[in-house]
């Protein structure tokens, strides 16, 4: 999140912009994450969520290669759409209802029968499927790469990286309702706006600030499958989501699957950030990823990772907003789920308030 505000920030002239991080590039959730964009297929038709939504797909259009002429960095991108898997025929009339909805709004979406999905994917085996919705404009994008794209246009475009200093402290002026000055480990930055997008770190940063935001993570784990060649048709690789997991094609046979969704104990805080992945969640994925794709029976597991999703509690996600007490504050962050997806639009509302609050 902070590379790509810097980046959108980085384009305005008037802007001296410093970006600190504890860690180096996508070390964070964002290096956990799969990047699928889920905008048109999701069941989000009205409102922020799906104004961000829309708002990123379009950014997504000219961001990707904006970025790569300017870094001549490849950022591995999927552009065949999702597919997502129907198993249950009660689901059905509510994806017809969104599917014109979003032709009203300009979007396809297509519903194929069980026959059509399988002959375009024939990789699929499910005797349960009842429809596959395909979503042709939705992408895929890999978040390191992205990340790394994004710092280097936005160095080249004058941004100060700071990498491996954590910052230990935010000096503030009360009587101006202002945070003047960013501490880290190793130097002390003058602030005239300070923006806040420091996933679960944003909860301790807020704290810091007397204005704690309650985030709490949800972990995910992912892992990598080789198969001897690709699955169904070469030329034809979508995204597929079946019961919520996802079977991401990367080319060459390989694969990324993911993500579990693993709620925190309820125990003490140290704890909860402490939290270690489950094996048999993991192995839950995989075993409802051979259900609809049995060919995966056979892949070769690669890496397994995992990632801690910051998930606001007690408000909805994304928190992107002014920080409250504050008037050169902002948040940009707790984006659980879906922060690849909605970091375009959340750099964009940033910039929009940084342009019109700033002199
Ligand atoms: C397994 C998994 C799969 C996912 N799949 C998807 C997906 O398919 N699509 C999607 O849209 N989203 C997905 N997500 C969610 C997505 O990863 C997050 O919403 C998003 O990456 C959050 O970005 P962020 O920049 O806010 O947080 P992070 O990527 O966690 O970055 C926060 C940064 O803040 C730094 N930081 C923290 N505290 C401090 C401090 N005190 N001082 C200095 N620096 C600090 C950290 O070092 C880190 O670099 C997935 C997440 C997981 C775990």
């Amino acid at each position: 999140m902070g590379a790509v505000i810097a980046y959108e920030l980085s384009l305005e002239a008037k802007f001296d912009i410093t970006v600190i991080d504890q860690n180096s590039p996508a070390q964070g959730s964002t290096g956990a994450a799969l990047g699928v964009l889920m905008a048109v297929i999701s069941h989000k038709v009205k409102g922020r969520n799906w104004r961000l939504r829309a708002q990123s797909l379009a950014r997504y259009q000219t961001l990707i290669p904006e970025l790569e002429a300017k870094t001549g960095q490849s950022i591995p991108h999927n552009t065949q759409g999702i597919l997502s898997l129907c198993f249950d025929a009660e689901a059905l009339p509510r994806w017809r209802s969104l599917q014109t909805i979003r032709q009203d709004q300009g979007h396809a979406l297509e519903i194929w029968s069980p026959q059509q999905a399988i002959h375009r994917c024939p990789h699929l085996h499910n005797p349960g499927l009842v429809a596959g919705i395909y979503s042709p404009q939705d992408l895929q994008i890999n978040p390191t790469a992205l990340t790394q794209a994004l710092v280097a246009a936005a160095a080249a475009n004058g941004v100060k990286f700071c990498f491996h200093q954590p910052v230990t402290q935010l000096e503030t002026s009360a009587a101006e309702g202002r945070c003047t000055r960013v501490h880290t480990t190793a130097q002390t930055v003058a602030a005239d706006a300070v923006v806040v997008s420091a996933g679960l770190g944003s909860a301790a940063l807020s704290q810091a600030l007397n204005r704690p935001l309650a985030l709490g993570p949800v972990l995910g784990q992912g892992l990598k499958l080789h198969c001897d060649r690709p699955l169904g048709h070469p030329d034809f690789q979508p995204v597929i989501n079946g019961n919520d997991i996802h079977l991401v094609p990367l080319g060459q046979g390989d694969y990324w699957l993911g993500a579990t969704v693993e709620f925190p104990p309820n125990t003490a805080e140290a704890e909860v950030l402490a939290m270690q992945p489950e094996a048999d969640r993991l192995q839950a994925l995989i075993d409802g990823a051979i259900a609809y794709c049995p060919a995966l029976a056979v892949a070769t597991i690669g890496d397994r990772w995992f990632g801690l999703r910051p998930r606001p509690q007690g408000q909805a996600a994304p928190v992107i907003q002014p920080m409250a007490g504050y008037n050169n504050v902002w948040l940009a962050t707790g984006h659980y789920r879906n922060g690849v997806l909605l970091a375009p639009a959340t750099a964009l509302a940033v910039r929009d308030w940084l342009v019109g609050n700033t002199g």
